[in-house]
């Protein structure tokens, strides 16, 4: 069972491509799937340059647009470590998995 709409991917990738494939929080420049280049970048380097879809009020149903931030995983991972929820970290950041 996943919260994330249907169109989950094609949302998120809507909005990385609005951020310009910035972090939002350290304007860090981040990698676009498929992007020339990629392929010249070692595994960890291209999931820490890696845009994710972080739910601003952690509310994953949640999904409106206003309440989707775009940031790099280690940005990401500063939102939620710490953190004590009971949504496990896989359900709530499905895009690390990508
Ligand atoms: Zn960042
Ligand atoms: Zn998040």
């Amino acid at each position: 069972m996943s919260e994330y709409p249907d169109n989950w991917k094609e949302l998120t990738y809507q909005l990385k491509e609005k951020n310009n494939w910035k972090c939002s929080k350290c304007g860090i420049q981040c990698i676009k799937p498929g992007a020339q280049g990629n392929k010249q970048l070692t595994k960890s380097e291209r999931s820490k340059l890696t845009l994710q879809a972080h739910h601003s009020d952690y509310n994953v149903s949640n999904n409106r647009p206003e309440n989707l931030r775009i940031l790099c995983s280690a940005c990401h991972l500063g939102y939620h470590c710490g953190r004590r929820t009971n949504i496990h970290p896989n359900q709530l950041c499905l895009d690390l998995k990508l």
